[in-house]
């Protein structure tokens, strides 16, 4: 059996809609088929919500817009005309409601974060109910039956094994293909809906493949497979036949959008290959996640970067101190489920620096004044201060290490170029080299370091 997720950029449009069927239909394995709301609509409904809690009455020609979009895209997929109908008669309720939770965020002013949640969730619970009636006998599946989470601290994360336990259960008996929402959860305590977070319909796909031990995980995107870096950032990005699951993960816990971050692991764990592929262009190979990639053993996979990054500096850190100070740090942001990626700063060996993402920069400085609070009054240590608009420089592939004189080639090509690195990290991994640069010059940086290893006798053959 296998697992094949259709992003919003393969389910937003009536002609993407048609690849899709065509894509299932020609299958010879039993499938789970997990798809995102329409392209952009979760964007629109998060928008829409704002609006109606900013008190502007614009959400209502929104919703329209977004109901007539579901009506237009059946007519234009669903040729039976009393299959259209019905289909339409399945999502009218999820419209409503939809109406109905903005109309109640318009009244009060106020967009409570689990009626976010809800309206988020409508998008997917409408668009696996079309695709499910645009594919040949294709089995509905509720995913906030089967996909649960827990509370972290304030987020909500995947609740692993009962989730695997449900999934289980729920496809012992089931007719397929099956068609499922990605994103979409419940709180297994409450049942409150709740969701992976943003692009998590890969995560939900990797769940279900990693719980069924389906034979591959198809990630269907609207590119030619796994990029040497974001294409739309670097004109001439490659795509990368075949690559390992920790540079995969590792490249898109530095920014690359492909896949959402958390996906790998249970696959990874499984063993269960991954393939990115292209709807609009099936044909095309794309790129084999696997453990033992086909490749040079001494090699760079590509480049990412990660942006709305923040570095955290503890100033005056003695060189004996820094080990046990490093472990305080990393203990003090865990109180708030946070961490850190501890980077060296060029000229300056008494700073302990970490870089975090902005959003949790507040908090994290406020833990870390706290823990070094006696050896801040006794002026052990200078102070605890803040860079923000940074973006982290990514360089990825396994045994990266062995390239002698890489990250001393990096560096002097950004500096030369007049990009300034605030920081780097050469040591913490073995599988990537990062590089702390504003991110007004992120872009550039990206472009600079892609050229010199990815042209045409390019580094990373070395
Ligand atoms: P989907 O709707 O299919 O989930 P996403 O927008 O989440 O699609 O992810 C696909 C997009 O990721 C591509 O259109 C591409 O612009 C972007 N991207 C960023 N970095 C990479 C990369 N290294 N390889 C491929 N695509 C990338
Ligand atoms: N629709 C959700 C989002 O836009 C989930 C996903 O597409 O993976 O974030
Ligand atoms: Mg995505």
């Amino acid at each position: 059996m296998i697992v094949l997720k259709f992003g919003g950029t393969s389910v937003g449009t009536a002609e993407s809609l048609y690849n899709v069927k065509k894509i299932v239909e020609s299958l010879t394995d039993d499938a789970v088929i997990v798809v995102s709301a329409l392209g952009g609509l979760t964007d629109k409904l998060i928008a829409t919500a704002r609006e109606a809690a900013a008190g502007c009455d614009t959400y209502i020609d929104r919703w329209e817009e977004m109901a007539l979009r579901h009506y237009r895209i059946i007519d234009d997929t669903i040729p039976d005309h009393e299959k259209a109908e019905s289909t339409k008669q399945l999502i009218t309720p999820f419209l409503d409601e939809l109406k109905h939770l903005y109309q109640g965020v318009a009244l009060i002013s106020y967009l409570p974060g689990p009626t976010l949640d809800r309206i988020v969730s409508l998008g997917e619970r409408m668009s696996s109910i079309i695709v499910a009636n645009i594919i040949n006998r294709a089995t509905h599946v509720d995913s906030l039956e089967i996909i649960k989470t827990e509370k972290y601290f304030d987020k909500n994360i995947a609740s692993a094994n009962l989730t695997d336990k449900l999934i289980s259960r729920k496809f012992q008996e089931i007719n397929y293909p099956v068609v499922m929402g990605g994103f979409i959860s419940s709180d297994k305590d409450t049942g409150e809906i709740t969701n992976l977070g943003r692009g998590g319909s890969d995560f939900t796909a990797a769940l279900v493949a990693a719980s069924l031990n389906a034979e591959v995980l198809q990630i269907w995107t609207d590119v030619d497979g796994f990029l040497t870096t974001d294409p739309r950032v670097v004109k001439d990005a490659k795509v990368i036949s075949e690559m390992s699951f920790v540079e995969s993960m590792d490249l898109c816990t530095f920014g690359a959008k492909v896949i959402y971050p958390p996906t790998i692991y249970p696959v990874f764990h499984k063993n269960i290959p991954i393939r990115i592929l292209n709807t609009h262009n099936p044909k095309a190979p794309g790129t084999l996640i696997c453990d033992k990639p086909q490749r040079p053993s001494t090699h760079i996979a590509g480049i990412s970067a990660l942006k709305d990054q923040s570095l955290i500096f503890i100033k005056g850190v003695d060189e004996l101190n820094f080990n046990p100070f490093t472990t305080r740090a990393f203990n003090a942001l865990s109180r708030k489920g946070l961490s850190g990626r501890v980077h060296t700063i060029p000229g300056a060996s008494d700073v302990l620096a970490m870089l975090i993402p902005t959003s949790d920069a507040a908090t994290a400085v406020k833990l870390l004044n706290d823990e070094f609070a006696p050896e801040l009054s006794r002026s052990e240590l200078t102070d605890v201060a803040v860079c923000d608009g940074l973006s982290a420089l990514a360089i990825v592939g396994d045994n990266i290490r062995q390239v002698i004189g890489l990250n001393n080639l990096m560096l002097n090509l950004l500096n030369n170029s007049g990009i300034r690195v605030e920081g780097y990290s050469d040591k913490g991994s073995e599988t990537t080299i990062s590089y702390i640069v504003s991110t007004a010059d992120a872009d550039r940086g990206l472009n600079i370091l892609h050229t010199s290893l990815f042209a045409s006798a390019p580094i990373s053959s070395l």
